[in-house]
């Protein structure tokens, strides 16, 4: 079912045909590609119909039925030069199903009243195409005028006399196939949006660094690549900030884990309250921290991470009694777009390194 919707979404919206996942694939595609699928079956249907009447010399019912095509003709040339409106075309596409069903109820069925087969496919496809509100909206809509022309004084319009328990057994079998369709619809759409939630959450999780809430190395990989690709198309400069905290052991060996913890949060606190709207931090392991900054060059950079530094260094971690005086060092790569994302991020060790050995609570660029 995936491969056909994926197929005729992509088709009727001139997209390349390929792979797609189903998690990228969205509800409004869903109905949509439901939607562009019923059309070409109604439109089947109606071209048989045509055919069989034809044949069997029912000629007042041709142009009746050719008018049908109208419906889901519209609908699939709505898809075609707007796909991003999903609601009217399938909204087209139902109300003239229900047309049709009228119509042969009118002027077809009668003596043998078999075309009433075609109207137990509706509840499934106003079901799939509307989704389950639309869907059982349209449902009870129609619903009530079948059962009106079935089963009151609206009865003269019918094509001809109808046995009363037929009309019942008829209603009865369209809301059992109502019904079905109804706990379909809710276990596919349920089913779905649970499984949508469980994969953005974990890959989510698979980004995020639990303790700090940042992104993690795989996160920054990712936007590493994005910035660093764009910084090569516009030919503007970036810059990565390795930040890294003096003598944190110290931290935990003196103060214990959960306080090194709590220090943490408050360094990654004070650097993302000085970064700017574009600029992000990642945890890039232990006590180690990457700023990307996109846009930005090598003086600019210098002055983001002073700013940063004196930031931390005037900002001690309170907790009760505690009073913990911490500093950073920090190391900056600022370049292009050209080079290998290990070179960066190597050049800001060295200058890391530099600013370590130099003493500490500095920034080397
Ligand atoms: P330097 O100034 O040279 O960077 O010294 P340092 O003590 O900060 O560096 P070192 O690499 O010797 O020690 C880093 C410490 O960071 C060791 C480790 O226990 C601690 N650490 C790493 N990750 C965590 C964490 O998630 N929580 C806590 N509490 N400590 C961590
Ligand atoms: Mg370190
Ligand atoms: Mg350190």
């Amino acid at each position: 079912m995936s491969i056909l919707n994926n197929f005729y979404t992509r088709l009727l919206r001139g997209e390349p045909l390929g792979k797609t996942s189903w998690v990228n694939f969205r509800e409004s595609d869903f109905r949509l590609s439901s939607c562009i699928i019923l059309c070409f079956v109604m439109i089947g249907l109606i071209l048989i119909s045509l055919v069989l009447n034809w044949y069997e010399g029912q000629t007042h019912l041709l142009a009746p039925l050719a008018l049908l095509l109208i419906g889901p003709s519209i609908s699939l040339l709505w898809i075609k030069f707007r796909p991003r409106n999903a609601m009217l075309p399938i909204m087209v596409l139902v109300g003239s199903l229900m047309i049709m069903g009228v119509t042969l109820l009118v002027n077809g069925g009668a003596p043998n009243w078999s075309s009433l087969l075609w109207f137990i496919i509706f509840p499934p496809m106003a079901m799939f195409s509307a989704g389950l509100r639309g869907g059982t909206i349209m449902f009870c809509i129609f619903f009530a005028v079948v059962a009106a022309l079935l089963c009151s004084p609206l009865k003269i319009f019918l094509g001809g006399e109808m046995p009363a328990s037929l009309g019942l057994r008829f209603l009865l079998v369209m809301l059992g196939a109502f019904v079905f369709s109804w706990f379909a619809e809710y276990t596919r759409y349920h089913t779905r949006k649970a499984l949508v939630e469980a994969m953005s959450r974990l890959e989510q999780d698979a980004l995020t660094d639990p303790l700090t809430g940042l992104g993690n190395r795989r996160d920054f990989q990712n936007y590493f690549s994005w910035v660093s690709g764009k910084s090569a198309r516009d030919q503007q400069a970036f810059s990565v900030a390795m930040i890294d905290i003096d003598h944190f052991k110290k931290v935990n060996d003196s103060f214990g884990h959960e306080i090194g913890d709590k220090v943490l949060l408050h360094i990654s606190g004070i650097i993302t309250s000085q970064m700017r709207a574009m600029d992000r931090l990642f945890r890039w392991g232990g006590e180690e921290f990457l700023l990307l900054m996109p846009e930005t060059g090598g003086r600019e950079a210098i002055l983001a991470a002073e700013r940063m530094r004196k930031s931390v260094a005037s900002t001690p971690y309170v907790n009760g009694d505690i009073v913990l005086h911490c500093t950073v060092s920090i190391g900056l790569y600022s370049g292009g777009g050209i080079e290998k994302v290990n070179e960066q991020i190597a050049e800001a060790d060295r200058n890391l390194y530099s600013a370590k050995s130099g003493g500490r609570n500095m920034v080397v660029g």
